[in-house]
């Protein structure tokens, strides 16, 4: 039985990982999306609201599973028995981060293989960030996150817009 960890901070998810999840999943006898957290970095939505927009639009994928974690990626996965790491690949300026991650983690536990996925078309321009700013501005985001959370993810966004407009 082969167990995948697809880790990222998915703030929030879009069809590129959604993508990148459903053919993982295809992949592996065992996938889970990983929702982890970065300490110097902040973001928009909480780790639970994170990793409920995640199981709501995986629910029809049984052997995914979705958790969070705020250590190191290796320890989770040596905790898990885990034996691939997945990452998934937009464009070339992925590749130098996610490959000396891919190294250190090897470095780190010399079990743990990381497999790139390329990104699909559409994916290969889509980021989290890029999802929030138009959001932000009230554009048009249905293409580009799945539409049972969408209105999730709107209502973050703005809530945040107004935090920021409250603090100056
Ligand atoms: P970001 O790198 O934009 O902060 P994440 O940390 O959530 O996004 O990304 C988690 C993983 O998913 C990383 O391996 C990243 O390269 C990949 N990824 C992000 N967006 C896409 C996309 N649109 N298509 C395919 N893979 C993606």
């Amino acid at each position: 039985m082969k167990t995948a960890i697809y880790p990222g901070s998915f703030d929030p998810l879009t069809c590129g990982h959604l993508d990148i999840i459903q053919r993982a999943a295809r992949l592996f006898d065992k996938l889970i999306v990983l929702v982890s957290i970065n300490p110097l970095k902040s973001y928009c939505f909480t780790s639970e609201e994170k990793v409920d927009f995640i199981r709501r639009v995986t629910g029809d994928l049984p052997n995914v599973e979705v958790d969070c974690y705020d250590g190191l990626l290796i320890d989770y996965f040596k905790k898990r028995n885990a034996d691939v790491i997945v990452k998934g690949l937009r464009a070339m300026s992925d590749f130098e981060n996610e490959f000396q991650m891919a190294l250190v983690n090897k470095d780190l536990c010399y079990n743990a293989e990381t497999i790139f996925l390329s990104a699909d078309v559409v994916g290969t321009f889509l980021s989290s960030s890029m999802v929030k700013q138009i959001a932000m501005f009230g554009g048009d985001i249905s293409s580009y996150v799945p539409h049972e959370i969408e209105k999730d993810i709107i209502k973050g966004v703005q809530r945040l817009g107004k935090d920021m407009k409250d603090e100056y």
